[in-house]
């Protein structure tokens, strides 16, 4: 039996990966807008840095990491996400020593053993930027900013920003005490998963999807309602900062991220499809997790989005580019021996820079014109063994089926010129 693919794994091929390609581009270029640069850490780390770096409970740490022991028996995880792994880079390569505060971008695959019934991919894509050493709103109000002009370039509409404070470890655990007060006596309606959240991690409880759940939380108290001062200000601060920018926002007080290193702002972009609204990025503040994978005190804030999911989004509103990249020109060569003088032509053009494509099967000329038109060639180059005696090389406009001829000795030249002016 022929082998396969692993399960939630793809093969990105011509014709799907120019979609792809466009995606990355248009980051990279509003990266750079936004000063931006590129960090690549390692496929995989130490076991140890996710389960500090995302959390001992949550569902990733706990049921969707790829762990395996290396021939070190070292424990070895295939990393499920970045901020962790950027986090570590900023201690271990000590980018604090570098003027702060330290942007940085990444796009890359991701690891996590999904049930291949949800649709997720095991190996999927993230793109994704953290910012470290700086702890002002306006840096929460660039990381915004950032990935809503991305969104806005791309062309998606119906977008909405969800943002929500989520405080302080003080303004929160005062939070937590309202919260846990406010549910008790309807504890037994919450879902097991709530219940259990009860003691360990209350404001999950908020973001649950059950409907049960999301009716037992109606009205109660929000973290917003307990920001301490410093945690209000920044919030305010930072809302005014996305309105004046143009940035659409809603704040969302049911937006919580649960663990204790995520600190003030949350939020989640929203994108409208089919009636109904869903994320397509989310991020927030986590001043204290550089400490918690053992760094020096670090505020740090970015977001992650999924290369799939953005795409998917463009697909169904019909925002991605169609085309495939044209060929500009085809060489036609007719015989061993215009082939060997027609590879020199073209890789003297292609080295260049120009993009010329050739017959690699010793096709004949009806097949190889046809397959010039095919890959959307403007210029056929021909030469055949009877050019070759005239030393000529015959330019077919394949548009308007014009055709002139130019001495072999000057058809690089001559062509380049061509190339440049477009014709
Ligand atoms: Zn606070
Ligand atoms: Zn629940």
């Amino acid at each position: 039996m022929a082998i396969q693919r692993p399960k939630g794994t793809q093969d990105l091929l011509p014709g799907i990966i120019e979609q792809w390609q466009y995606l990355e581009e248009t980051i990279r270029s509003v990266c750079r807008e936004y000063g931006y640069e590129e960090i690549r850490t390692p496929m995989f780390e130490a076991t140890e840095l996710f389960q500090r770096g995302v959390g001992q409970t949550t569902d990733i740490v706990k049921k969707e990491m790829y762990t395996f022991q290396d021939k070190g028996d070292r424990s070895m995880t295939l990393r499920p996400e970045l901020t962790a792994s950027v986090c570590r880079a900023y201690v271990e390569d000590k980018l604090y020593g570098q003027p702060q505060p330290v942007k940085l971008y990444y796009i890359g695959p991701m690891f996590r053993y999904e049930r291949p019934q949800s649709g997720r991919f095991r190996q999927f894509h993230q793109f994704g930027v953290e910012v470290l050493g700086a702890d002002q709103p306006i840096v929460d109000a660039e990381v915004i900013s950032l990935v809503w002009n991305l969104y806005k370039r791309l062309g998606l509409s119906g977008l909405e920003v969800h943002v929500n404070s989520v405080g302080c470890p003080v303004c929160r655990a005062r939070h937590r005490e309202q919260l846990q007060e406010f549910l008790i006596s309807r504890k037994k309606d919450l879902c097991n998963d709530c219940q259990e959240r009860f003691d360990r991690n209350p404001l999950r409880i908020l973001d649950c999807k059950n409907p049960s759940c999301q009716e037992v939380t109606v009205g109660a108290p929000t973290t917003r309602d307990t920001l301490c001062e410093d945690c209000s200000t920044h919030f305010e601060k930072v809302l005014a900062i996305l309105g004046r920018a143009g940035v659409v926002y809603r704040v969302n007080p049911r937006l919580v991220r649960g663990l204790d290193y995520y600190t003030k702002t949350a939020f989640e972009v929203m994108v409208e499809e089919i009636g109904a609204q869903s994320a397509i990025c989310g991020g927030g503040r986590y001043d204290k997790l550089v400490e918690e994978i053992g760094g020096p005190a670090t505020p740090g804030i970015g977001f992650a989005m999924g290369i799939e999911r953005v795409l998917a989004a463009l697909q169904v509103q019909n925002k991605l580019p169609e085309e495939k990249p044209k060929q500009f020109a085809m060489l036609i060569a007719l015989g061993e021996k215009a082939q060997i003088e027609g590879f020199a032509l073209v890789t003297a053009l292609r080295s260049k820079g120009m993009p010329v494509g050739m017959d690699l099967l010793g096709r004949s000329l009806k097949n190889q014109l046809k397959s010039a038109n095919r890959q959307g060639a403007s210029l056929a180059f021909i030469l055949g063994e009877e050019e070759l005696d005239r030393n000529v090389l015959v330019i077919r406009d394949l548009t308007s089926g014009e055709q002139m001829e130019v001495p072999l000795n000057d058809a690089v030249e001559e062509i380049f010129m061509k190339y440049q002016r477009g014709v």
